[in-house]
C-alpha cells in the first residue's frame, strides 16, 4: 500500500504555524484542510461552534516571606479572580495528591507538581486549597529560550468550583522552593468571552452498510508558541491519507472524517461534534479512529485502545503480521476520542510519541526539523491497513460498548465523581 510520506510531510510543513483556538490562524489551517479534501474530489463541510474563552487582565505573584520577590507568571484564563488589590496566603508545595500532603492545605496557596487534571482539581477543592500554580518547562531553561504560556481553566474544572490559578517557569519555581517561601501575595483578574472555532467534516458513504459509520478524527489546532507539527498536524495528515485511501477504495461502511478545532482548550471540537448528534445518529457510529501526535523522527509508536480489551489482541496480532512496532494499551487518552467514548462509541488512538530527549509538546520546539516523511508514513501505513479491515469487515469485530474500567477512567478524566 505505502502512502506518500513526502506529500504528508509537505502538508505538515504547510500547517506548521501557531493556530490557537478561535484565531484567524486556526481558520486558515481549517481552509488548508478544506482545500486538500476538495482537491481529492470530496466535499468538505466547515461546522462552527462557540468556545467559552477568557482574557487575563492582571496576574501578580509575589513571595512576601521570608523575603519579598515578585515573579513573572501567567494567569489561567477562566479561573476565579482574587479581590481587587490581591490577597495574601500561606504557601505550600504539593508534590503528590495524597492525604499526607493535603492535610495541611486548607486556606493555602499551592504550587503543584504536574497538571491540574480534573481529579487533582477536585482533590484541591475538597482539601480547601485557596489557589494554585503549575510549573512549565524544565530547570535548564533560561528566560530567552523558554516561553511562558497562558493556560485556560477547562470547563470540566470550572464547573466544580472556582479558584485563582497561575503558571510559572520551572526555574523560578525551583528558586521559590529553595528560598523556603512561606507566604505569598497573589492577584488575578480575568474576563470571560466567547469566540468561534470550527470542525472540518468530510464523508464517503458506505457501499454495503451506509448506516454504520466509522469516524476518523484528528485535531488541527495548536497552543500558544507551538507550531504544532508533531501535535497535531501529523495526525491531521494521517487521517487525510486514510480519506485518500477510501476515495480510491470505496468503503463498505460509511467513513466520516472530522478535523477538530479547539482540542487544546478542552477537546471542544470533538465535544461539539458529539453533542450535535441525535441518539439515533450517535447509535450509527460503530467506532472511532483518532490520531494525535506523530511524525517525530526520534520516537516510538503507540496504540491506545479505548474499547473492549479484545481489540488490544487484534492490534497486537495485526502489528506482528505487518511488522509494525507498537506498544498497545487499553485506556483513556487525553484527546478527541474521549467525548466519543463517553457517548458509548469505542475508539483507538494512534500516536507516535516523542523519543528520549524530545518531550517538546506544547512548546516552540515542536518543530518541523524533528519530523520526517518516513516516520509519518510508517504509522499511516498501519492506520490505513487497520482502518481498511475494520471498515470492510463482514461482521464489525469491535463490540459497541465501553467496558467498566474505561467508564471509570472517563469519570475520573472528566472530573465526575465515580458512579457507584
Ligand atoms: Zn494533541
Amino acid at each position: 500500500m505505502a502512502v506518500d510520506g513526502l506529500h504528508q510531510f509537505e502538508l505538515v510543513e504547510k500547517m506548521g504555524f501557531v493556530r490557537m483556538s478561535g484565531t484567524e490562524e486556526e481558520r486558515r489551517a481549517a481552509q488548508i484542510l478544506v482545500d486538500e479534501i476538495e482537491a481529492m474530489g470530496v466535499s468538505a463541510d466547515t461546522r462552527t461552534f462557540e468556545v467559552k474563552d477568557g482574557t487575563v487582565i492582571k496576574a501578580v505573584f509575589e513571595v512576601i516571606a521570608p523575603e519579598r520577590k515578585e515573579y513573572t507568571v501567567t494567569g489561567y484564563k477562566c479561573a476565579g479572580c482574587t479581590k481587587e488589590g490581591g490577597e495574601d496566603y500561606d504557601f505550600i508545595y504539593i508534590e503528590q495528591f495524597d492525604e499526607i500532603n493535603l492535610r495541611n492545605a486548607r486556606g493555602k496557596f499551592a504550587l503543584i507538581n504536574g497538571r491540574a487534571t480534573a481529579d487533582v482539581y477536585r482533590k484541591m477543592l475538597d482539601a480547601g486549597v485557596a489557589g494554585f500554580m503549575t510549573m512549565g518547562g524544565t530547570v535548564k531553561d533560561t528566560l530567552e529560550d523558554s516561553d511562558l504560556d497562558t493556560r485556560k481553566m477547562r470547563e470540566s474544572l470550572t464547573k466544580l468550583g472556582l479558584m485563582p490559578a497561575f503558571h510559572i517557569r520551572m526555574t523560578d519555581a525551583l528558586e521559590i522552593l529553595k528560598s523556603g517561601a512561606t507566604r505569598v501575595h497573589i492577584e488575578l483578574k480575568t474576563k470571560n468571552h466567547v469566540h468561534i472555532s470550527q470542525n472540518v467534516v468530510a464523508e464517503i458513504k458506505g457501499t454495503k452498510y451506509p448506516d454504520e459509520i466509522v469516524a476518523f478524527g484528528a485535531h488541527y489546532d495548536s497552543v500558544e508558541f507551538s507550531y504544532g507539527v508533531w501535535d497535531n498536524a501529523a495526525g491531521s495528515v494521517t487521517i487525510m491519507e486514510i480519506l485518500r485511501h477510501f476515495t480510491k477504495n470505496p468503503p463498505a461502511r460509511t467513513v466520516r472524517f472530522i478535523w477538530f478545532g479547539s482540542e487544546e482548550v478542552g477537546l471542544l471540537g470533538s465535544h461539539a461534534y458529539v453533542d450535535s448528534l441525535t441518539n439515533a445518529e450517535a447509535a450509527k457510529h460503530v467506532f472511532m479512529v483518532n490520531c494525535d501526535v506523530g511524525g517525530s523522527i526520534l520516537g516510538s509508536n503507540g496504540a491506545h485502545i479505548t474499547a473492549d480489551e479484545s481489540l488490544c489482541k487484534y492490534v497486537e496480532y495485526m502489528a506482528k503480521e505487518l511488522g509494525y512496532s507498537t506498544s498497545v494499551r487499553q485506556g483513556v487518552m487525553s484527546s478527541d476520542s474521549v467525548p466519543f467514548a463517553d457517548r458509548g462509541i469505542p475508539a483507538i488512538n494512534f500516536a507516535r510519541g516523542g523519543g528520549q530527549g524530545m518531550g517538546f509538546m506544547h512548546t516552540r520546539y515542536d518543530m518541523i526539523s524533528l519530523i520526517s516523511a518516513e516516520a509519518l508514513a510508517v504509522v499511516t501505513d498501519f492506520a490505513v491497513a487497520f482502518s481498511d479491515r475494520l471498515v470492510n469487515a463482514v461482521i464489525f469485530p469491535v463490540p459497541r460498548e465501553i467496558p467498566k474500567n474505561i467508564k471509570d477512567e472517563l469519570d475520573k478524566y472528566l472530573g465526575r465523581a465515580p458512579q457507584k
